[in-house]
């Protein structure tokens, strides 16, 4: 017997609410997505990333020892992590927790553990919905390459790659010659590499999270342009969704809406530590190298990728709060770390074109997603906090959403992505 379709609001257009809209649709249920920008929008995190899909991304920002560390990332503005003075104090909550879950090994481990059930097999999942979206061509499969500058350099991340063997991460070794005719742009300076063979990238992350939508409009998803504001419940059913354009009866909600979702989560009962590490890009239109593959350089820890806007450079983590204005000399870093890392960057094209961006990774201090029914209601499922892995980990975030919405076994069991674990 199968049971009446329900009428689910998914709040928020970014790669999680796209992969969520058209995953209910297609589970059979009645959908509206509500977004006040554009789906997949320079508003949302979803746009401007670095387009990594990595079976390797399961390492935590948080690892043993980082506090030893955080005085030099007040001090170094030039560092990939820098922390704003004037927020310093409003932080320190979140800065603490965060500290205290990478502060153990054991701590660690079980959150690699976790991250890969979400990442692990992010590049095909992605092929398999890009292509149901008639768009194969927004996902490639041809690897990952983390550069360093030797051996030595790449034996210091040693506990990180550790972590991704033991967790069935593969990659191959790469000497010098064997990387540079892999990738001839890449500067001399770089003499070592990790090649994830399994890694993939989106061409334009942008571009295909509304390519979801579109294919979801089509599979009977209606899209509005809405800000959700809140719920109404009754007996700790949800009722309605509250916009600013009006009230959405329905019988289910996601909350998908990036780094906004912290005052919605508190609306439907749970108090989530969700805080901005905020990133940039910078994107060089028609630049006069070109990448064969995504790289990951070890000094700059920034992603480079081809995109159909040009060569991309996206990283930097800054923490200040989420109405800060950006510090546009963090893409400037960026930038000149490009310059550095492909030397053939230099006597570039007049025509050349740099373009910048900022938005904010939606980060919890554990450095796992909240993916979990809400206190307030089992209707309300929670679906945010994504951090540095949200593009990756959007096809599996919609399976476990789709399977706390209609029953249906869920792929793995969603236990360490509870809200409750806040409390
Ligand atoms: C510089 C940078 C580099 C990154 N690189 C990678 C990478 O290489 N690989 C990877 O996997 N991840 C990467 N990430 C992380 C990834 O981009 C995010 O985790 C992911 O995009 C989060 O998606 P989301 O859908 O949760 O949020 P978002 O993409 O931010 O979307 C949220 C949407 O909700 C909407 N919204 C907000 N409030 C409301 C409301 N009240 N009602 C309705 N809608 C609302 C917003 O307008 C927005 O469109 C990177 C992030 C940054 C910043």
């Amino acid at each position: 017997m199968t049971s009446e379709p329900k009428h689910i609001a998914v709040i928020g257009g970014g790669i999680v609410g796209a992969c969520s809209a058209l995953a209910l649709a297609r589970a059979g249920q009645r959908v509206t997505l509500l977004e006040p920008g554009e789906p997949g929008g320079m508003q949302a995190a979803s746009y401007g990333n670095g387009a990594f899909l990595s079976p390797a991304s399961i390492i935590p920002m948080s690892m043993p020892g980082l506090w030893r560390k955080v005085p030099g990332y007040l001090l170094d503005p030039n560092g990939p992590l820098t922390i704003r003075w004037r927020h310093l104090a409003r932080l320190t909550p979140w800065l603490l927790r965060f500290i205290q879950s990478g502060h153990s090994l054991g701590k660690v481990r079980r959150t690699a553990s976790v991250l890969r059930e979400l990442v692990g097999d992010s590049p095909l999942r992605h092929a398999a919905l890009a292509a149901s979206c008639g768009h194969p061509e927004r996902i490639r499969r041809d690897g990952l390459i983390y550069a360093y500058p030797d051996r030595a350099a790449f034996e210091a991340d040693g506990l990180a790659w550790r972590l991704r063997r033991e967790n069935g991460v593969s990659w191959r070794e790469l000497c010098a010659s064997e990387l540079h005719e892999m990738e001839p742009a890449l500067d001399a300076s770089y003499a070592f590499a990790a090649f994830v063979e399994a890694g993939g990238h989106c061409t334009d992350p942008g571009a295909y999270v509304a390519e979801i939508v579109t294919q979801a409009k089509r599979e009977g998803v209606a899209v509005m342009r809405a800000e959700a504001r809140d719920f109404a419940f009754a007996d700790r059913r949800l009722k309605a969704v509250l916009t600013d354009t009006g009230t959405i009866a329905c019988d289910a909600a996601v909350i998908a809406a990036g780094i906004h979702s912290r005052v919605l989560a508190k609306r439907a009962g749970d108090r989530v530590p969700l805080e901005s590490e905020r990133g940039y890009h910078v994107e060089l239109s028609s630049p006069a190298i070109v990448l064969r593959r995504p790289v990951m350089p070890s000094d700059g820890r920034m992603a480079n990728v081809m995109t159909t806007g040009g060569l991309r450079a996206s990283g930097q983590v800054e923490l200040a709060s989420t109405d800060a204005g950006p510090d546009w000399r963090r893409a400037d870093i960026l930038c000149e770390h490009l310059l550095r890392t492909y030397p053939g960057l230099a006597g570039g094209k007049a025509d050349v074109r740099i373009s910048r961006w900022y938005g904010h990774r939606p980060s919890t201090p554990d450095g796992l997603p909240v993916i979990s029914r809400s206190s307030a209601s089992d209707d309300v499922v929670h679906a945010f906090g994504h951090g540095h892995i949200g593009l990756s980990a959007g096809p599996i975030t919609a399976e476990l959403v789709t399977s706390l919405i209609t029953g249906k076994a869920p792929p793995f069991d969603p236990t360490p992505f509870a809200a409750a674990r806040f409390r």
